[in-house]
C-alpha cells in the first residue's frame, strides 16, 4: 500500500514548473493567483463551463440567439481595411449553406501569415452580428487537420482565472491547453480508487480517474454529469466519513464524568414544581440527555429547537441531574438581557428547591464578583449563570460537571473551547440553537456533535399571523396597533442597526424612536427603548419596565434578536425589513407569539425593494417553520453565509453544494454509516485504500472536537 502511495505522490506532487508550457514565470504566476502548486492542485482546479465545440454550424442556420459558435468552410477572401486604430484584417468564410466574416484587431499580420485564402479551416468564436451580419471577432481558427487531432472535438473546458494571469496570457482557455499537457503525463494507474469498490457498485459510480478526466474533458454532457456525481460523492463520503470517526471515536474512549442517576432534585421538581407538563419533544430530548451523562463519556450535544420551544426548561432540568450527582453546572447566554433574564427565571422555579443560583456578567459589581468567586470555588453555589464573564481564568468552579451554551451561534468555537477547561474531566456540554439548521448543514457542520431536535412547540400556541405592508400603510397599521395594545398587549418595534456604532444608523432609530412616540404619545402610552450604544444597565431598565408591563411599546435594535421572553408581547412591528436577512427575521419574530394570545408579525418596506428582499419576505409570510426558513435561507444565500454555522473549512466542499445536493449527501452519509458500522477503525484489508487516502489527505479536518 505504501509504494502505491509514494508512486501517487511522485508525479502528482511534482512541482507546477515541470509540467510542459509552464516553467518558472507561469509557475510563479499560478501559485500567486491560483494557489496552484503541484500537478494535483491543477487537476483539482475543475472548469466552471464548457464551451460546445462538438458541433460544427452550418453557417446559413446561425441565429443571433446564439452564443459561441463553431463553423467550418473555405476561406474565400482576406484582406487588411482601415488604418492606425482601425486598422482590422476581414476574411471571409463560405460553407455550403453561407459565409461569415471573421475580424482581427490584433495579431493581423501573424495571423495573415498563417491563413492561406483557398484553404479550409474550423473558426471558432463568440458570435456577434453587425448589420445584420454574422460575424466572429478574433475566432480561434485552425485547419481542418489541426482541429480533428486528437482531444480538441469536444466540449472545450474553461477555467476560472485572475485579471492578473489574463494579462499575462494564462486565459480560461490556457489553463486547458496545461491540463491537455497534464493528462498526456498521467497514468490510471496513479489512481487508486479511494470508495470501495462496493460502494461504487452500489451507488452506480464511475471510477476515480475517469470522473477526474471526464470533468476536464467530457465528449459530451453525461459524461460530464457522470464526473461530477462521482466527485460530489467522493467529497461527501469522505466528509461524512471523517466526522462519523470523529464521533464513533469520541463515543468509543472519551472520558466523561459518569451521571448514574436521577435523583431527589430532578424529581422534586419535575413532580412538584414544573409549572407546565413538559411536550413529548421535550421529554424525549431529556431522555437522550440522561442515556449521553449515563455512559460515562463526555456529552457533546447540540439542541436544536425553534424559538419558542422551550429549550430552557430542558436546560434547567439537565443542571437539575447534574446537581443530583454532587455537580456544579453553569449556563453561558450572549447578552446580558438573556443572563438576566434566565437568571430571574430560574431563582423563581429554584427557590422552593434551596438551590442558589448566581447571576455573573461584565456588569457584576467587583465585590459581588469576589463573593461569587468563592461561592463557585468552594462549592456553595451550584448553578451559575452569566455571559462572557464565566470564561475568564478567575471563574474557578469546586467540580463544574455541565456547562450549557444558550444561542450557541453567537459564541467562538475557542470561547466554547474554554468551558472544557473549566473541570480536570471535561464537563458535560449542551449546546442550545434557535437558528434551525438545514438537515444538510447539520449532517456536516454540525456532523461530529449528537444532536437533538425539539420538533415540537408547547401547547395552545396560535400560529403568528405575518403580513407586508407598505410604509404609506402606516395609518392602518397604527390603528391595529392601538387597538391590540387596548386590549391589554404589548408591542415591539424593531428598527435595522446592523453595526451599533454607525452614527448614521443610530440617527435613523432615534428619529424612528421619534416617529413611534408622535404615534403614541404619552402619557395614554408609555415606551421603552433599548440599543447598542446603552449600558447594560440601562438596557436592564428599560427592558424592565417593559417586562413588568410599565410601558406598551418597546423599541428596539436587534439586541433583542436572541431569546427575549415577554409572553405578553403579541404585535411585532419590522421597519425597513427589507434590510434584514431571513434568520435574523424569523429570529426577531420569535419574540411574539410566545403567550396564548393571537400574534402578528408586521414587515413594513418602502414600495421598492430588491427581488431577493421581496423574496424574503414573501417566505417570512408564508411559513412559521424555522426549518423550511433555514432552508430557503441556504438556497438563497449559500453555506457560508448561514447563521449558526462554523467558519471553518467544514463546509468547503470544492464541488459538493449543500444547499443542491442533499440527496448525495444522505446517500453519501448511509454509506460512510455502514461502513463504520462494520468496520470503526478502517482496519479490514480491503479498506487499506482508502484509510491511506484519509490519511493523506486529512490536513483538511478542519474542526476540533469542540461543541
Ligand atoms: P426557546 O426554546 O426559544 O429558548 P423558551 O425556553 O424561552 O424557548 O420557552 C418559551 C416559552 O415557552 C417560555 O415562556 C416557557 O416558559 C414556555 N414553555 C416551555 N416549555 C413549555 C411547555 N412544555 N408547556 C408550556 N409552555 C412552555
Ligand atoms: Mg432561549
Amino acid at each position: 500500500m505504501k509504494l502505491k502511495i509514494a508512486s501517487k505522490i511522485s508525479i502528482l506532487s511534482n512541482p507546477i514548473e515541470y509540467l510542459k508550457g509552464v516553467g518558472p514565470l507561469r509557475a510563479d504566476m499560478l501559485k500567486k493567483e491560483l494557489q496552484i502548486f503541484t500537478f494535483e492542485d491543477l487537476l483539482f482546479h475543475f472548469p466552471y463551463k464548457h464551451l460546445d465545440k462538438t458541433k460544427i454550424h452550418p453557417i446559413g442556420s446561425i441565429l443571433p440567439s446564439m452564443d459561441f459558435v463553431q463553423v467550418r468552410g473555405r476561406l474565400i477572401s482576406m484582406e487588411i481595411m482601415g488604418e492606425k486604430r482601425g486598422r482590422r484584417l476581414i476574411a471571409h468564410l463560405r460553407d455550403q449553406s453561407g459565409i461569415i466574416e471573421l475580424t482581427w484587431f490584433q495579431g493581423i499580420n501573424w495571423v495573415q501569415k498563417m491563413l492561406t485564402v483557398g484553404n479550409d479551416y474550423v473558426a471558432f468564436g463568440r458570435l456577434s452580428f453587425f448589420l445584420g451580419k454574422a460575424q466572429l471577432s478574433h475566432p480561434e481558427i485552425e485547419t481542418l487537420k489541426e482541429s480533428n487531432e486528437a482531444g480538441k472535438n469536444f466540449l472545450e473546458p474553461i477555467y476560472s482565472v485572475t485579471e492578473k494571469l489574463k494579462a499575462r496570457g494564462l486565459s480560461g482557455r490556457a489553463i486547458g491547453k496545461l491540463m491537455y499537457q497534464l493528462f498526456l503525463v498521467l497514468e490510471e494507474k496513479e489512481f487508486v480508487d479511494n470508495i470501495p469498490f462496493q460502494i461504487i457498485e452500489h451507488q452506480q459510480l464511475c471510477s476515480r480517474w475517469k470522473a477526474l478526466h471526464q470533468i476536464h474533458f467530457p465528449k459530451n454532457i453525461q459524461q460530464y454529469e457522470e464526473a461530477v456525481k462521482r466527485l460530489k460523492f467522493e467529497e461527501l463520503f469522505l466528509s461524512q466519513l471523517r466526522i462519523g470517526m470523529l464521533r464513533s471515536t469520541r463515543h468509543r474512549f472519551s472520558r466523561g464524568l459518569l451521571f448514574s442517576k436521577v435523583g431527589d432534585y430532578f424529581n422534586n421538581f419535575f413532580h412538584s414544581h414544573l409549572p407546565f407538563s413538559l411536550t413529548g419533544a421535550q421529554k424525549r430530548v431529556l431522555k437522550e440527555i440522561r442515556q449521553d451523562m449515563g455512559s460515562g463519556k463526555q456529552m457533546n450535544r447540540l439542541l436544536q429547537g425553534d424559538v419558542g420551544s422551550g429549550k430552557t426548561m430542558v436546560a434547567l432540568m439537565t443542571m437539575l441531574i447534574a446537581l443530583d450527582n454532587g455537580y456544579q453546572s453553569c449556563i453561558m447566554a450572549p447578552t446580558e438581557i438573556l443572563a438576566n433574564q434566565h437568571y430571574e427565571q430560574f431563582k423563581k422555579l429554584l427557590q422552593p428547591l434551596g438551590i442558589e443560583v448566581a447571576l455573573l456578567t461584565g456588569s457584576t459589581k467587583t465585590a459581588e464578583r469576589k463573593k461569587i468567586a468563592s461561592g463557585i470555588l468552594d462549592g456553595n453555589i451550584n448553578f451559575i449563570i452569566g455571559t462572557h464573564a464565566l470564561i475568564e481564568d478567575t471563574v474557578q468552579f469546586k467540580q463544574l460537571g455541565l456547562a450549557v451554551i444558550d444561542e450557541q451561534h453567537k459564541f467562538g468555537v475557542a470561547q466554547r473551547a474554554k468551558l472544557w477547561k473549566k473541570n480536570t474531566i471535561p464537563p458535560h456540554m449542551l449546546v442550545m440553537t434557535a437558528t434551525p439548521i438545514p438537515r444538510t448543514l447539520a449532517m456536516t457542520a454540525y456532523g461530529d456533535l449528537d444532536y437533538s431536535v425539539i420538533d415540537e412547540l408547547p401547547p395552545g400556541r396560535t400560529p403568528i399571523t405575518t403580513v407586508h405592508r407598505l410604509d404609506d400603510a402606516r395609518p392602518q397599521v397604527m390603528d391595529f396597533i392601538k387597538t391590540e395594545i387596548g386590549n391589554g398587549r404589548q408591542v415591539y418595534f424593531i428598527f435595522p442597526l446592523i453595526e451599533e456604532s454607525e452614527k448614521l444608523q443610530y440617527e435613523d432609530l432615534m428619529r424612528g424612536y421619534e416617529n413611534v412616540k408622535a404615534w403614541f404619545p404619552e402619557p395614554a402610552y408609555w415606551i421603552s427603548m433599548v440599543h447598542g450604544r446603552m449600558s447594560a444597565e440601562q438596557k436592564e431598565i428599560n427592558m424592565q419596565r417593559f417586562v413588568k408591563r410599565e410601558t406598551h411599546i418597546m423599541v428596539s435594535t436587534t439586541v433583542i434578536e436572541v431569546g427575549v421572553n415577554v409572553p405578553n408581547a403579541s404585535v411585532m412591528i419590522i421597519e425597513s425589513a427589507e434590510k434584514f436577512g431571513l434568520s435574523q427575521l424569523h429570529q426577531l419574530r420569535g419574540r411574539v407569539g410566545r403567550g396564548t394570545e393571537k400574534s402578528y408579525c408586521i414587515l413594513l418596506t418602502g414600495s421598492n425593494i430588491g427581488k431577493d428582499a421581496k423574496e424574503r419576505i414573501s417566505i417570512m409570510c408564508q411559513t412559521n417553520d424555522g426549518f423550511k426558513i433555514a432552508e430557503k435561507d441556504l438556497a438563497l444565500r449559500g453555506p457560508g453565509d448561514i447563521q449558526g454555522t462554523r467558519q471553518s473549512g467544514a463546509l468547503d466542499f470544492r464541488l459538493a453544494d449543500l444547499a443542491h445536493d442533499r440527496e448525495i449527501l444522505e446517500k453519501a452519509r448511509e454509506e460512510a454509516e455502514n461502513l463504520l458500522k462494520k468496520d470503526p477503525d478502517l482496519q479490514k484489508v480491503e479498506q487499506a485504500a482508502l484509510k491511506s487516502f484519509l490519511q493523506y489527505n486529512n490536513s483538511s479536518t478542519p474542526w476540533g472536537k469542540i461543541s
